[in-house]
C-alpha cells in the first residue's frame, strides 16, 4: 500500500512541483488548500485546477485572519513592484503563515494517519520570508514530535521541504521532468487575468523559467 502524504498545495509553481514530487516517490497524496483570504481568488482556483490534473484528493480549508498585517490579505497595502532585496521581509509575508499552514497539515496528516506533510518552501531564490528556512521546519519537527499523539507514538508525522534549497532554475527543471502542468500553476501577488510581471513572485517566476531555458507555458497568449 502507497504511504499516505499530505501535500499543502497553493497553485504556484513550487507547491504543484512538490504534489508531483510525491506522488514520484510514491506517496498517495491528498492536497490541503487554503482559502485564506488571499487578495485575490486566482491562486485557489490554480490549486483546484492542479490537483484535478494530478487527479488526486483535495481539500479547500477556508481561515480568516481578520486582522490583516500582510500586501497580500489587505488590498489597501500595496504589493511591491521593486524587486526582491537581500536582508528585507517584505510586506507581502504573511504573520506566521507556514506556522497555520503546516499545523493545519500535521492535524490533517494525524488524523488520516498520514506520515508525511510536504511543503514547497524554497529558502534561495525566494522572497526572504523567515518561515520558509530550512531552521524554521526542523524546529517545527521538534514541536510536531512533542505535540501530536502521533509524534508522543513511533508514528511520527515528518515535514518534507524537497525543495527547500533549490534554485527557481532548478524548480523548472524539476517539474517539467515530473510532467507537471505548469500552465495551470499561478505564482502572482496580485489577481486578474494575466500575471503582473512586476510582482516579487512574478519576477522570481520569469527569473527561474530563463534561466531553465523553458518557456513559462503560463505566459502563453499573454503579451510582453
Ligand atoms: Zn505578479
Amino acid at each position: 500500500m502507497k504511504p499516505p502524504a499530505i501535500v499543502l498545495l497553493s497553485g504556484g509553481l513550487d507547491s504543484a512541483t512538490t504534489l508531483y514530487y510525491a506522488l514520484s516517490k510514491g506517496y498517495a497524496v491528498r492536497a490541503l488548500i487554503f482559502d485564506y483570504g488571499q487578495r485575490h481568488r486566482r491562486e485557489v482556483t490554480a490549486a483546484r485546477a492542479v490537483a484535478r490534473a494530478a487527479k488526486v484528493p483535495f481539500e479547500v480549508v477556508g481561515i480568516s485572519l481578520p486582522w490583516k498585517g500582510s500586501a497580500l490579505l489587505d488590498s489597501r497595502v500595496k504589493v511591491p513592484s521593486g524587486g526582491v532585496r537581500k536582508g528585507m521581509i517584505p510586506p507581502t509575508y504573511v504573520p506566521a503563515r507556514n506556522i497555520i499552514f503546516v499545523s493545519f497539515a500535521a492535524s490533517f496528516a494525524e488524523a488520516v494517519g498520514a506520515k508525511a506533510v510536504f511543503i514547497g518552501a524554497n529558502a534561495v531564490d525566494y522572497s526572504g520570508y523567515p518561515d520558509c528556512r530550512p531552521e524554521f521546519f526542523k524546529a517545527f519537527q521538534g514541536a510536531l514530535d512533542l505535540g501530536l499523539k502521533a509524534g508522543a507514538g513511533q508514528r511520527r508525522v515528518r515535514i518534507l521541504t524537497p525543495l527547500v534549497d533549490l534554485s527557481k532554475a532548478e524548480i523548472v527543471r524539476l517539474g517539467s521532468r515530473l510532467g507537471v502542468p505548469l500552465g495551470l500553476t499561478w505564482s502572482c501577488y496580485n489577481g486578474g487575468q494575466k500575471p503582473c510581471g512586476v510582482c516579487d513572485s512574478c519576477r522570481l517566476r520569469s527569473l527561474g523559467f530563463a534561466q531553465a531555458g523553458v518557456a513559462d507555458p503560463a505566459l502563453k497568449g499573454v503579451g510582453a
